[in-house]
């Protein structure tokens, strides 16, 4: 459930009117509801009920300063993937003992800013990055706890992209080799085991691959105890899928993933962390945009619209459906039309949706593009030079740009010219 809907014939942002945005911040931008947001890591939180746990939220799915206030003051932690992502969140005021450093690639940099300005725990994804966290703990003199991420080699079954739980993948150590990683862990000074980490992709829509791999996760928790390793905290990672279309059937529930986790690794009275991204943020935003000319072409009609590739990349990269709705709502009877709804982009990549039918519109008039809060404003970029679109943040009646759209000369003046020129 969202808070994205039709009022009086206007697409509404919790109270107010997505057109009213429009006209003020101007077209393409992306709007989020702070109910929304809430709702969802409520759910997450709610399905943890009667274990000890914290939700993190993986920001990198959506990484405004605004959005993470707003769920770290519903209580949830954060998961980061760098030392940008670590200074955000840090900046947004949350405190160290509730973030989690995650990813295949932290460079020694990046461990000291964490260990000095305080981390809840490192999810330690090769033997080479165990050894330089060992080595910056120690010459902080500090105790870096970790976790290991163990890959469980199970197929997720999602799109390639975003699939990293089977062996091919460069993420975490096979877990058939956990114990011996483990032990060198616990030999090495700095560092102090606190548990088990796993993540086996996104956009998962089936719970299954979960129910798999945190089998292998209980069962490895017991191995690694009877090793003599304190393993006192599991994270289970993030990836659970959301309906992208409203034609597909739902995705699981929170409640029953959250009961997955009871029936798995419930008994092993081990303090319980998720990393949900895309759950929390993907259907708490949209991506606004006007469409700029409806033109003929030989065997179908394009839609062309000002957001483009650069702006919501998902459709080009993984092949993403997002639904997209009139702003305003067709009356009933209006004619439908059948588009290939695509940016200005000069690329044929540049293509949101093909063969779509919506009621007809026409230029001037204000498209959204559903779920599209998570991998959308974080993964665009400035190909075109198309300045990087504006971020507003509903909360109830009021609206806030959160992220302004830079203007022209600030794009430019970006570069610098070197002293030769
Ligand atoms: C991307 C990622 C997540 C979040 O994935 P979602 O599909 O957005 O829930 C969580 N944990 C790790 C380690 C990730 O890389």
């Amino acid at each position: 459930m969202d808070h994205f809907l039709y009022k009086d014939g206007q697409l509404q942002a919790e109270d107010v009117a997505i057109a009213e945005i429009a006209a003020t911040v101007g077209t393409p931008f992306y709007v989020y509801s702070t109910a929304t947001l809430v709702r969802h890591f409520q759910l997450f939180d709610d399905a943890l009920d009667g274990l000890p746990h914290l939700v993190c939220f993986a920001m990198k799915s959506l990484s405004n300063q605004a959005v993470i206030k707003v769920l770290a003051e519903a209580g949830a932690g954060m998961d980061v993937v760098s030392g940008g992502e670590y200074a955000r969140v840090k900046a947004a005021g949350v405190p160290g003992d509730r973030i989690v450093f995650s990813g295949v690639g932290k460079t020694a940099d990046e461990m000291r800013m964490a260990l000095t300005g305080g981390i809840r725990q490192f999810n330690v994804e090769s033997e080479p990055e165990m050894q330089v966290l060992s080595r910056v703990a120690t010459e902080l003199g500090v105790e870096a706890p970790i976790t290991i991420r163990v890959n469980p080699d199970v197929d997720a079954k999602t799109h390639a992209k975003i699939a990293t739980g089977k062996s091919e993948n460069k993420f975490g150590i096979p877990i058939s080799r956990a114990r011996e990683v483990y032990a060198m862990a616990a030999a090495l000074p700095g560092l102090k085991i606190i548990g088990i980490d796993v993540h086996i992709g996104s956009q998962l829509t089936d719970l299954t691959p979960f129910e798999l791999a945190y089998q292998k996760v209980a069962e490895l928790t017991e191995q690694l105890r009877a090793d003599g390793h304190t393993i006192d905290r599991l994270d289970l990672g993030g990836g659970l899928g959301i309906p992208y279309s409203t034609s597909n059937q739902a995705p699981p529930l929170p409640s029953d993933y959250g009961a997955l986790i009871k029936r798995t690794v419930g008994h092993l009275g081990c303090e319980i962390e998720i990393e949900p991204g895309r759950m929390i943020s993907g259907n708490a935003g949209l991506m606004v945009s006007e469409v700029i000319y409806v033109k003929d072409g030989e065997d179908r009609q394009f839609l062309i619209i000002d957001a483009a590739m650069n702006d919501l990349i998902r459709p080009a990269m993984y092949d993403a459906h997002h639904d997209i709705v009139p702003v305003v709502e067709a009356e009933p009877g209006t004619d439908k039309a059948t588009y290939d709804i695509v940016g200005p982009v000069c690329e044929s990549g540049d293509t949101f949706a093909k063969g779509r039918d919506l009621p007809k519109v026409q230029a001037g008039d204000l498209v959204a593009f559903r779920s599209a809060g998570a991998y959308g404003a974080v993964m665009a970029s400035e190909y075109n030079s198309r300045p990087l679109i504006p971020e507003v943040l509903v909360h109830e009646d009021q609206f806030a740009v959160i992220r302004a759209r830079p203007t022209f000369d600030e794009m430019i003046a970006r570069d610098t010219l070197p002293s030769w020129m």
